[in-house]
C-alpha cells in the first residue's frame, strides 16, 4: 500500500470539561429522561398490548390493497381460475439462501403451462424472510404476507405445504398486492 493511500485521522482535541465526558453523560441522561416521560405520558409509547392490540405496519392503501414492506409468512397465489399460479420453475428454491423451499414438479393437467408443483413446502422456521423467492418468481406466484403471528407446536407444523400456503393466500388476498 502506498503512503498516499493512507488517511491519518487525528483525534479531536478535548478541553478540560469535555475530557471528563460529563457533558455527554448528562446529554445521554437527558435523552433517557425524555423517553421515560414520553412513555409514562403516553406520547412516545412504543409497546402495544398484543394480542388485543396489533401494530400497524407502514404502508399505503392503493385500490383497497395494502402495499407495505413487512415480510411475514409466505403464501402461494392463485390465478383467476383459483388454481395455484406456480409453474414449478424452481427459480425461488434456487434463489433461496436458506435452502428452505422444497418443490416436486409434475406435468400440468392444464393446457396453459407445462408443469405445476405436486408438492411445495417451505420451512418457515428455517426461512430468514429475505424476500429473494418473491423477487425470483417469474409469475408472481409466491409472496411474503404481513402475517407474523403464526405458531406451531412442532417443527413439522411450521413446514408450510401447498395447502397451507394456498390457505394463507385465501386469508390475506386483500392484504398484499397481486
Ligand atoms: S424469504 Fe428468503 S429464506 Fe425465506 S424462503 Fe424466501 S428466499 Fe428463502
Ligand atoms: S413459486 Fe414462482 S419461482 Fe417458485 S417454482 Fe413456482 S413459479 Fe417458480
Amino acid at each position: 500500500m502506498r503512503d498516499e493511500d493512507t488517511y491519518v485521522i487525528e483525534s479531536p482535541k478535548l478541553d478540560a470539561m469535555a475530557a471528563t465526558y460529563l457533558p455527554e453523560v448528562f446529554k445521554g441522561l437527558g435523552t433517557t429522561l425524555k423517553h421515560i416521560v414520553g412513555t409514562v405520558g403516553g406520547t412516545r409509547r412504543k409497546t402495544v398490548q398484543y394480542p388485543e392490540q396489533r401494530r400497524e405496519y407502514e404502508g399505503v392503501e392503493e385500490g383497497g390493497l395494502y402495499r407495505g414492506h413487512y415480510r411475514g409468512v409466505h403464501r402461494l397465489n392463485r390465478d383467476e381460475e383459483g388454481r395455484v399460479k406456480c409453474v414449478a420453475c424452481f427459480m425461488c428454491s434456487t434463489a433461496c439462501p436458506a435452502a428452505c423451499i422444497h418443490i416436486e414438479a409434475e406435468e400440468s393437467p392444464w393446457d396453459d403451462r407445462e408443469k405445476y408443483p405436486r408438492k411445495f413446502d417451505i420451512d418457515e422456521l428455517r426461512c430468514i424472510y429475505c424476500g429473494m423467492c418473491e423477487e425470483a418468481c417469474p409469475v408472481d406466484a409466491i409472496e411474503l404476507t404481513p402475517e407474523y403471528d403464526v405458531v406451531g407446536h412442532s417443527r413439522q407444523e411450521m413446514i408450510y405445504d401447498k395447502a397451507k400456503l394456498l390457505a394463507m393466500y385465501d386469508r390475506t388476498v386483500n392484504n398484499k398486492p397481486m
